[in-house]
This record gives C-alpha cells, sequence and structure tokens, in this order.
C-alpha cells in the first residue's frame, strides 16, 4: 500500500509541477510520520524518502534515535519555547518559529538550524503561526540570531474542503515570501499540495496520503 501511495503522491507531484512549468525536482517531499510507528517509517526509509516531518518531541525523539542517521528531520509543530532548545538538538529544520523565545532558545543549542517563519496566513483565530505584520521583527530576530538560517515561510492554512479555495492563500503566502526573499515556502497537505505547487511550494508536507488515515 505504502509503494502505491508513494507512487500516485510522486504522480501527482509531476502533474502539479509540469501544469505550472516547474521541475518536480525542485519540490522536497516531507513524509509527516506523527502516529506513524517505526517500522511503517522504515518502509517508507526503504522505499527511497529521506525527509521526515514531526510535530511533537516526545514522539520523534525515539524514532531519531531507532531510524537511519541519513534522515533529514523536519519539526512541523507547535514549538514551546522550554521545548526549543532539545527540538534544535534533534532536528536540522524547523518550520514553525513564531516569537523571538523560541529563537533564542535554539540559539542556545548551538547548532545550525534552518528556520521558516510560520503564517497564520488566513488571520485565523486559534492558529499558530503569525501575522503578515509581525513578519518584519520575526525576520530581524532571526537574521541576528547566531545559528538560526532563515529559510523561508510555512503555513497550513484554513481547513477547506475545496483545494481549490486554498490557492489564494497560497498564493499569498507565495507573494509575502518574495517580498521578505524566502527561498523556501513550506506549503500543501495531502489534500491540496497540487494547488501549492502549482503557486510555489518547495517542500509540501504529507501524512495521511501516504500512510492512510491517521487514527
Ligand atoms: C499532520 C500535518 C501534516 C500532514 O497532514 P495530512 O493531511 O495527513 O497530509 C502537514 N503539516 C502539519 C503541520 C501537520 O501537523
Amino acid at each position: 500500500m505504502l509503494e502505491a501511495n508513494l507512487a500516485s503522491i510522486e504522480r501527482r507531484i509531476e502533474a502539479a509541477a509540469t501544469s505550472a512549468g516547474r521541475d518536480p525536482s525542485e519540490i522536497t517531499l516531507i513524509a509527516v510520520t506523527k502516529t506513524v510507528p517505526i517500522d511503517r517509517i522504515q518502509e517508507a526509509y526503504d522505499l527511497g524518502l529521506r525527509h521526515f516531518g514531526e510535530s511533537r518531541l516526545q514522539e520523534a525523539l525515539p524514532k531519531i534515535e531507532a531510524l537511519p542517521d541519513d534522515i533529514t528531520w523536519h519539526f512541523i509543530g507547535k514549538l514551546q519555547s522550554n521545548k526549543a532548545k532539545k527540538a534544535a538538538q534533534h532536528f536540522p529544520i524547523i518550520h514553525t518559529l513564531e516569537n523571538a523565545a523560541q529563537v533564542r532558545e535554539i540559539d542556545k543549542a548551538g547548532r545550525p538550524v534552518d528556520g521558516l517563519l510560520e503564517l497564520n496566513i488566513a488571520n485565523e483565530s486559534q492558529k499558530s503561526g503569525i501575522s503578515t505584520e509581525s513578519v518584519d521583527d520575526l525576520l530581524q530576530c532571526v537574521i541576528q540570531s547566531l545559528h538560526v538560517r532563515y529559510r523561508g515561510l510555512m503555513t497550513i492554512g484554513p481547513n477547506l474542503s475545496d483545494p481549490e479555495q486554498m490557492r489564494p492563500y497560497f498564493k499569498r503566502l507565495r507573494e509575502l515570501g518574495e517580498r521578505v526573499g524566502a527561498d523556501w515556502l513550506s506549503m500543501g497537505m495531502s489534500a491540496d499540495f497540487d494547488v501549492a505547487i502549482q503557486e510555489g511550494a518547495t517542500h509540501i508536507r504529507v501524512g495521511s496520503a501516504l500512510f492512510g488515515e491517521r487514527h
């Protein structure tokens, strides 16, 4: 099943990229492994995947420990600043920067970390991420940090049933990214990564389309 799912995801990536005149190899597929047990992640690794995303530190640590060390682990969950130093010790890429305290704690780990600013692109209450107006301040903070390398922007976006309705939000993230020199745009999940790729995603985060529904 995993193999067929991956083949189908790869076809979708290829079709979306081609339709937008992009090269599919520009797009990094991050396999989101929250709730997925180690043996299933190993299967995905054996199929050639090397980028994996986790959203909870406690759940991720044993997996990182058990799995091959040529995996690139992406932190994609809410990151409390009291856990940020520890996250930086294990994740070379953190997608969910949203305040200065986190950035200071990450710095204390003393390791290089690629950082993305998480945007609450639809200004939804209760959603994580910063508003468009706060981008410049947080960006300054990242640029002045010792170890966090600014890479770009990330968003989850509203939970809409029709992927086409996500297009304006992905477009908004891309336009903001152009203004603030983002090389990476982390946007698009199982239901809508095709649209995200058409709008410029460089990193897509895919869980259920690969591993099946989470329970
Ligand atoms: C769970 C999760 C995903 C993957 O969601 P699917 O719809 O299962 O592909 C992507 N990004 C974040 C931040 C997540 O928490």
